[in-house]
């Protein structure tokens, strides 16, 4: 495959999920395997999630496990730093460029400006609710002209941007583990683009970023599944070519549920301080979701990159057993 780019892009609101750092390998898996690029990104236009301290855990957390990334955010001589030529790859950093590419969608007729009250929409969610709907933006902004709207931006008002879907339309994309996927835009709310803090939501960031990076596979949970037509309706509006999506099955509990803190160890750190070894983690997280051909157990991070492949990534989610865990770990 030529010019693989993947990304991992989590957001700092605390320690690596072992499910993150799952995400991150198989990343790095497909990077290695295709001569590619793996990049760190870090996604913080949650200003409200972010927590101190989380950027440095998400490196550390990479660092201690062994997958070795090759552009985005590092951390020397205690600092965070940025190295690649696509930078910044701290979102926040990247605001004037969102800005742009908003105000793009807006010409282009994609996206509108929106000024609901908080008040008026929940007023309307309740409403919805009520009559047994699914509750959405009623698009009473959509049709206000962009001269009148601008005006109101000038005067002061506060305003989101949202994306203008066009009604009753399809959208396809393809998925490496689950095929090709079809949604209609009856079924997508007018997304929020652009907050009233100036903040780009994740949908925009994500698009852009991605776009710029140059990445090729999406590669990511796939709790993110519901966001792509939005993202990819995105990539249509502005015209760029669509990547490649890979969504992983869930890391569960062996109840099936997804593994929550309440039920024990969850982040990296929580292992780490445990004394496990991050090589016996590392080859115990790869089987949670994938298989190799030979079905070999105990495999070095060379023995992975070389059996690598979203073929036998499983559409099930992927039970998280700390018995197995700990049978790796003894054989290390
Ligand atoms: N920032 C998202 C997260 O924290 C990443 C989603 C994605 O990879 O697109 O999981």
């Amino acid at each position: 495959m030529n010019n693989v780019r993947v990304r991992f892009a989590p957001s700092p609101t605390g320690y690596l999920h072992i499910g993150g750092l799952r995400t991150a390998l198989y990343n790095y898996l497909f990077a290695k395997k295709n001569n590619g690029k793996f990049i760190l990104r870090i996604e913080d236009t949650d200003q409200t999630r972010f927590v101190e301290g989380a950027i440095e855990n998400l490196i550390n957390s990479l660092n201690w496990a062994g997958i070795a990334y090759d552009e985005g955010v590092f951390i020397e001589n205690g600092e965070i730093v940025e190295k690649g030529d696509y930078g910044p790859y701290i979102q926040s950093k990247r605001l004037e460029i969102y800005k742009k590419y908003v105000d793009e969608l807006i010409e282009k007729g994609h996206a509108y400006y929106c000024f609901c009250t908080k008040e008026r929409l929940d007023k309307v969610r309740e409403e919805q609710k009520i009559s047994g709907q699914i509750p959405r933006y009623d698009g009473f902004c959509r049709n206000i002209p962009l001269e009148e709207a601008k005006k109101r931006i000038e005067n002061g008002e506060e305003y989101v941007v949202r994306l203008k879907l066009p009604h009753n339309r399809d959208i396809d994309f393809y998925d490496m583990v689950r095929g090709n996927i079809t949604i209609n835009t009856s079924d997508m709310d007018d997304q929020v683009l652009l907050k009233s803090d100036g903040y780009p939501t994740y949908h925009l960031a994500v698009v852009v970023d991605d776009h710029l990076m140059g990445i090729t596979h999406i590669v990511r949970g796939e709790e993110w599944l519901p966001s792509t037509p939005k993202h990819v309706y995105l990539y249509e509006a502005y015209g760029w070519e669509k990547p490649t999506y890979v969504h992983l099955p869930t890391v569960l509990n062996k109840d099936r549920k997804k593994l929550s803190k309440r039920q024990g160890d969850v982040s990296v750190e929580d292992f780490r301080n445990k004394g496990y070894l991050p090589e016996a983690l590392v080859n115990y997280l790869a089987l949670v979701g994938w298989s190799p051909e030979d079905n070999e157990e105990i495999m070095s991070l060379e023995d992975m990159v070389e059996k690598f492949s979203f073929e036998r990534v499983s559409k099930t989610g992927g039970i998280f057993d700390i018995d197995k865990l700990n049978w790796i770990n003894g054989h290390y």
